[in-house]
């Protein structure tokens, strides 16, 4: 077993994103594409792609540790979790040598984006229930179906969207993988107006008899599973670490906080009410991040069902650890905590997507319950 101790060239990673991170402020919105242009120049959005096609060589680990620390300094990249994690695998592992040499070096240097279409208004969590139906027309793909909540389709250059086809064997539905273009025939947009401030938006889309060419499917339409959580996996693990990047930030803002703010004769840090909960959301931080390295580890090692019962749990972890530090921050800092100018309130809905998606903490629960102690389902 390698050790979970970082090696020093991560330590060192991890040093020049947060000071590259720090030193980019942005503004919600307006800045977003320079600094993702900016960080993919530096090899940070193309880490984990291979380096035969532009990346950096590495994996989910660093990529990971990537976002993490660009979240610690209040400066996270949603589109991380989507672009190289979930469309960048898929392609790598999966895609044809075309799809690869099209896609990968351009996802690697920041000139395109892609986004991941999986949920669907009546399917949500469970994801079996997909009707994204893609039928054959010649050698062509027509794809019919509803998705919702898909991040940055506006600022992707295309969709990599999940649907299914009919398999005639069997009668069963299974899903697969098409390339989408932002501007492709029958394939709309619309936005949802989120309670979010943040620079990427949720949409809901429409694909009405959309005509793809054969080459717009990545992977093997037989594989589909498979193919799918070898992008799923990654999520997991970005969701991690997006989530715990964002409760470091908040615990930073209230431990500065906490350290000045002089009521009565101490600071109020010194008061064990406000110190303890800072320390166990400190705790469940530093947890949550070792088993996204074990996660990540796990994958990057060629694991994928190790990777899976680890991605999920670090995700669960993260989740619960970015909302508990979160809401302590807000509280710590009393009145102020829920104050544009300190701009802690926000993040009490922000953090809540970590607990939510991509998959949600009952989800995790369920699986843990039935793959991992074997209990009996109840859906
Ligand atoms: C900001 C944001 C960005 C997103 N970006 C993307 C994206 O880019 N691409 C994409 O495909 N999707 C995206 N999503 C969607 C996200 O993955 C879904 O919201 C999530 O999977 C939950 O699905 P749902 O919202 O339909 O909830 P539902 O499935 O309707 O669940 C509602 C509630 O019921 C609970 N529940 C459901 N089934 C069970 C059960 N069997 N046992 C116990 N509890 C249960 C859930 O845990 C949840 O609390 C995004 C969502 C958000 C909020």
């Amino acid at each position: 077993m390698p050790t979970m101790i970082e090696s020093e060239e991560h330590k060192s990673l991890r040093a020049a994103v947060s000071t590259f991170a720090k030193s980019h402020p942005r503004t919600l919105g307006a800045d977003t594409e320079q600094f993702w242009q900016a960080a993919a120049k530096l090899g940070y959005i193309g880490v984990n792609l291979p380096e035969a096609y532009g990346g950096g060589g590495g994996g989910i680990t660093e990529l990971s540790l990537v976002l993490e620390e660009m979240g610690a300094a209040g400066n996270p990249l949603l589109m991380m979790i989507v672009s190289p994690a979930i469309c960048g695998t898929v392609i790598s592992r999966f895609g044809t040598e075309a799809q690869k040499q099209d896609w990968l070096p351009t996802l690697a240097d920041g000139t395109r984006m892609m986004s991941f279409g999986i949920t669907e208004p009546d399917a949500g969590s469970n994801s079996h229930r997909i009707t994204t139906t893609a039928r054959r027309d010649g050698t062509d793909w027509i794809l019919t179906g509803r998705k919702v909540f898909i991040s940055g389709v506006d600022i992707s250059d295309a969709t990599l969207v999940v649907g299914r086809t009919e398999d005639a064997r069997t009668g069963k539905l299974k899903p697969c993988l098409f390339i989408v273009p932002r501007d492709t025939p029958g394939f709309e947009r619309r936005r949802i107006d989120m309670e979010l401030n943040a620079a990427e938006k949720q949409f809901e889309l429409t694909l009405d008899d959309v005509r793809l060419p054969a080459d717009a499917l990545v992977g093997d339409e037989d594989a589909g599973l498979l193919q799918l959580f070898a992008g799923l996996n990654p999520e997991r693990v970005m969701t991690a670490a997006f989530g715990i990047g964002m409760g470091r930030y908040a615990l930073s803002r209230a431990l500065e906080y906490a350290r000045e703010r002089t009521v009565w004769k101490t600071p109020i840090g010194a008061h064990q009410a406000i110190a303890h909960p800072l320390a166990q959301a400190h705790i469940d931080l530093e947890l949550a991040r070792l088993m996204t390295q074990k996660a990540a580890h796990l994958y990057d090692a060629g694991d994928d069902t190790g990777a899976g019962e680890a991605a999920n749990m670090a995700k669960y972890a993260a989740g619960e650890a970015c909302v508990k530090a979160v809401d302590q921050a807000v509280h710590t800092l009393g009145g102020n905590g829920l104050t544009r100018e300190f701009g802690l309130a926000s993040l009490i809905t922000a953090s809540r997507v970590a607990r939510i998606a991509p998959v949600s903490r009952e989800m995790i629960l369920n699986y843990v319950s039935h793959q991992t102690l074997g209990l009996p389902k109840s859906y």
